[in-house]
């Protein structure tokens, strides 16, 4: 027998209509590519992405076709967010820290009609535009007071012209919520990137959940400033979450220096943030420098890459930030855990309750993992036993966008990620399967030694490599940038690891560097290093 309930799509525009009746006054702050500060309301949010919607129409976008976007975090960026897949078309958002090959393969492969950006990204536009196969309408997020004046690009249209050509009058159109809603490419370490294609339903499901109390904490008294890209998993889905819950949204532009950023937060009385470990290092250092407070900020949220445990307790030491450590994946849209303490753990001291910050956390609902050994069998959640981690779920990815084989092992997407479980299903990355050290057949986390070396006051910044070893097979490696006029030796740093770890786990060597390479999404290219460093510790010997 079946349920007897109405039954109604989960679409992306059902987000925004309700945020304009139940929040039409909230505002969204943007922090402008003009420099200004710009305020707008979620009524004004819905008048103009249904403008918007109309004026893509009218350029011939149809159902299921694709809209780039190469933009910063700003309100017509999130206009466009709802404008393009409110119609059932798809938004692509493309990341403008990649080189200009690698946007035109990724535009040509996603076959793009049409391409809206930001002014600073002219210069990329530029070199690209006559390049990229599909693209029709090249349109500039900007007034007509701002439009370049270019040879370079045919087809220039200004968005603002673009809007104030229609009147608005669009009744959102109702389709299955399985159809595809955006697209966004992984930064692909091997071959080419793969495109994500997220639905509808996909989208809304992940937004529930990503606002749950142990998730973001995401609510009406919220005033949400993401830092984390809306090119980089829909700014992990804080462009949907702040209309679903009527949260205030603040939009830091390109503007993403810890004294722009801090100001911010001042200024709109920002209470809750999200970004990569790299961001908020800018950030602390210019408030310890400046002797500067957070006087509204209650919670963060860090993800991207491991969140050194000096950097969560700074926050919550020093600032009385709440930082929440989670773990996703382009993939995963990308939430898949979040380490929210569960009520045993309020009575445990500092130490203790950094022991379990530490982790990437417990899979919300939605999320099913497990962790497997070579042979595919299922671990232990003992929080020790590390291996492959696989999730699953209806927000996570079946098949990559034009995959001709499915990247599933029975079902299961394999997230190339090491990692234990403990016995409360909190989950801990302890390496990735593309980056493993397997010393004498037994793993050593790299993260771990990471962190060590960043909790060195003399240390700015710390990666740890495979090398390749006569004996063991694989050594760790340490690749370390010094802060600036401080002096550290390689004896000073390997002393640093004395009763921090088992001995053994000691990197073998330090190597002095002035800097890491970083790839377009700010995390440091392991694969670079290994390629230049694998064979240090044999040369060594
Ligand atoms: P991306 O698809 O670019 O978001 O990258 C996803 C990958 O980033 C994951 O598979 C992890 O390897 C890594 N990652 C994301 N969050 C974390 C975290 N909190 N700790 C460690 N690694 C993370």
């Amino acid at each position: 027998m079946q349920g007897a309930m109405q039954s109604h799509p989960l679409l992306i525009s059902n987000l925004l209509v309700h945020a304009e009746r139940h929040h039409g006054d909230q505002e969204v702050v943007s922090r402008r590519v003009e420099g200004d500060l710009h305020r707008q309301t979620f009524r004004d949010l819905a008048q103009r992405s249904r403008q918007m919607a109309q004026a893509m129409q009218a350029l011939g976008v149809g159902f299921g076709q694709r809209v780039g976007t190469l933009a910063w975090n700003g309100y017509r960026h999130m206009e466009l967010y709802y404008a393009v897949s409110g119609l059932g078309a798809v938004l692509h958002t493309l990341n403008p820290r990649l080189h200009a090959d690698q946007l035109v393969w990724i535009a040509d492969h996603a076959e793009d009609e049409v391409l809206c950006f930001d002014l600073t990204f002219l210069p990329l536009v530029e070199a690209v535009a006559n390049r990229v196969k599909t693209v029709k309408h090249f349109v500039v997020m900007t007034d007509r007071a701002h439009m370049p004046v270019t040879d370079k690009i045919p087809n220039l249209l200004c968005y603002e012209d673009l809007l104030a050509a229609q009147d608005g009058r669009l009744s959102w159109p109702s389709f299955d919520e399985n159809t595809a809603s955006s697209l966004c490419y992984t930064s692909g370490t091997t071959g080419h990137p793969k495109g994500v294609l997220y639905s509808h339903r996909s989208t809304v499901l992940h937004s529930y959940a990503a606002a749950l109390p142990d998730g973001l904490q995401c609510s009406a008294a919220d005033t949400v400033l993401p830092v984390v890209p809306m090119f980089h998993v829909n700014a992990w889905g804080l462009p949907y979450v702040a209309c679903m819950v009527g949260a205030k949204l603040v939009f830091p532009g390109p503007f993403l220096d810890g004294k722009s950023l801090h100001e911010l937060f001042e200024a709109e009385g920002v209470t809750l943030s999200a970004g990569v470990p790299t961001v908020w290092q800018g950030l602390l250092a210019y408030a310890e420098a400046n002797g500067l407070h957070f006087s509204t900020m209650r919670r963060t949220i860090i993800g991207g890459s491991a969140c050194p445990p000096a950097m969560m307790s700074a926050f919550q030491d020093r600032y009385q930030v709440a930082v929440l450590h989670a773990w996703g994946m382009t993939e995963i849209s990308p939430l898949g855990t979040a380490c929210a303490l569960k009520s045993k753990h309020l009575a445990l001291g500092p130490a203790e309750r950094m022991q379990v910050q530490a982790k990437q956390g417990r899979a919300v609902f939605g999320v099913d993992m497990k962790i497997v050994g070579e042979d595919g069998a299922e671990l232990p959640w003992d929080g020790q036993t590390s291996g492959e981690l696989l999730v699953r779920g209806p927000w996570i990815v079946g098949r990559y966008f034009k995959g001709e084989s499915s990247p599933l092992v029975d079902g299961w997407f394999p997230t190339g990620d090491v990692a234990t479980i403990d016995a409360d299903g909190y989950m801990q990355i302890t390496d990735r399967s593309k980056d493993v050290i397997k010393s004498g057949g037994e793993w050593i986390g790299s993260i771990d030694l990471e962190n060590i070396a960043m909790a060195h006051p003399a240390v700015a910044a710390a990666a740890c490599i495979a090398a390749r070893h006569a004996k063991w097979d694989e050594r760790p490696l340490l690749v370390v940038v010094r802060k600036a006029d401080v002096a550290l030796t390689r004896e000073e740093l390997l002393a640093f690891y004395d009763g921090k770890i088992a001995k053994w786990w000691t990197p073998d060597d330090v190597v002095f560097v002035d800097q890491l390479p970083l790839g377009a999404t700010g995390k440091v290219l392991k694969h670079r290093l290994r390629d230049q460093y694998a064979d240090h510790l044999l040369a060594a010997a």
